[in-house]
């Protein structure tokens, strides 16, 4: 059993490819810079890198959907890429609404079952928000529930959207959480369900719970309803501390939201999408139109989640060590970006950051 100093960690599930080294000693991850600020933000995690000098090679690849028999897929290319390198660091993909679209990211979860959505939020420390022990870690079933995309007008006006709850793929994902709190020194799983509502759906989906925790029988297991934990830990996060949440799709994407604000907003939030055959990190947020392109945004989930992404690969040292500089930056306080109250653009903020590895 390993333990480890920092919450940013995924865990490798036994099955897992965790990346793959090539004649000359370093492993090659498919980065996808996406759309909106994810460009600089990726920008900034190479030049960390690189300075860090890790032993990875980027192998970049654009994923603007192509149209195939009057679809709009993923082109090839980085699929094939991802499935070669195993290990992908991904900027945000805007998603337009309305009819027709499909959502890329939804694409690449389905595509390589990437059934884990690991979230952990901690208080960064010298960032003052209303708790300074916030470090709950959040674990969403990333392929089902209201995110299955079958909906249907039944009639004009009324539209049925279907939650889809397989047994499956919730013991899957509970699986997934006994074994990341028992490799990081966590003592619980907490399933947050809405099985008194959703009494079948939600209910398969405790029941699946219920059944993997007999198989651990050194991790305390207990439920909780999800608008239960929401005012919970609003109004004290110390408890989830010692544990982790395990949850349908959309409670995970909501929850992990709450959480994200409680230690300073969606600048900080990290996270890993693990699949059996690949695994793909990427920061919370999404592609920020509004401060695209003007230098402004802050690359520290990305980071943070490429932080995750070298621990999948057991690169433990490159990780504290990038983690330690990048924490301390902000722990100064005297080059943070804007939506942490500083003045620093996202390049200033990375050269602090370079200055203390
Ligand atoms: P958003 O996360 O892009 O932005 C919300 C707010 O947070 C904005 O004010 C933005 O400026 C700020 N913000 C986000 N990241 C920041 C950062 N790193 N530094 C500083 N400020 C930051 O959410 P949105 O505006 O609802 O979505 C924009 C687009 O992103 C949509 O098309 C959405 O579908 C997509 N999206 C993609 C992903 C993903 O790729 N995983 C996730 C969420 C949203």
């Amino acid at each position: 059993v390993r333990f480890y100093n920092s919450a940013f960690q995924s865990s490798t599930p036994t099955s897992a490819f965790a990346g793959k080294k090539g004649s000359n000693g370093n492993y090659t991850v498919t980065l996808i810079p996406g759309d909106g600020i994810g460009p600089e933000i990726a920008d900034s995690v190479k030049t960390i890198f690189s300075a860090a000098k890790a032993p990875i090679e980027w192998e970049e690849v654009d994923v603007t959907p192509i149209l195939k028999d009057g679809k709009t897929v993923i082109p090839d290319d980085a699929i094939r890429s991802i499935k070669k390198n195993t290990v992908a660091l991904k900027g945000p993909l805007a998603t337009p609404i309305g009819k027709g679209h499909v959502s890329l990211n939804l694409t690449l979860r389905r595509t390589f079952s990437l059934f884990a959505n690991v979230r952990p939020c901690v208080s960064i420390q010298g960032y003052k928000t209303a708790y300074d022990n916030v470090n709950t870690v959040l674990i969403r079933e990333n392929t089902e529930g209201e995110y299955s995309g079958i909906e249907h007008e039944i009639v004009d006006g009324v539209v049925q959207s279907i939650k889809l709850i397989t047994r499956e793929a919730s013991e899957r994902v509970a699986r997934y959480a006994f074994h990341y709190a028992s490799e990081n020194g966590r003592n619980k799983v907490t399933a947050v369900h809405k099985a008194n509502i959703m009494k079948m759906s939600d209910g398969m989906f405790l029941t699946a719970c219920r059944d993997v925790a007999k198989e651990y029988p050194n991790i305390a297991y207990d439920e909780d309803l999800l608008d239960r934990v929401c005012l919970r830990i609003a109004t004290d996060p110390t408890p989830f501390a010692d544990r982790v949440m395990v949850m349908p799709n959309l409670y995970g994407d909501i929850l992990s939201d709450l959480s994200a604000g409680l230690i300073g907003g969606l600048g900080l939030t990290p996270s890993g999408n693990i699949g059996k055959d690949a695994s793909i990190f990427e920061a919370v947020h999404g592609s920020a139109p509004d401060i695209a392109g003007k230098g402004l945004a802050n690359p520290t989930a990305l980071l943070l989640s490429s932080l995750m992404m070298l621990r999948h690969m057991s690169l433990y040292e490159l990780a504290d060590k990038i983690e330690k500089a990048a924490l301390s930056t902000i722990a100064e306080g005297k080059a943070i970006t804007g939506d942490l109250g500083g003045k620093a653009t996202t390049q200033q903020y990375t050269e602090a950051i370079l200055a203390k590895l």
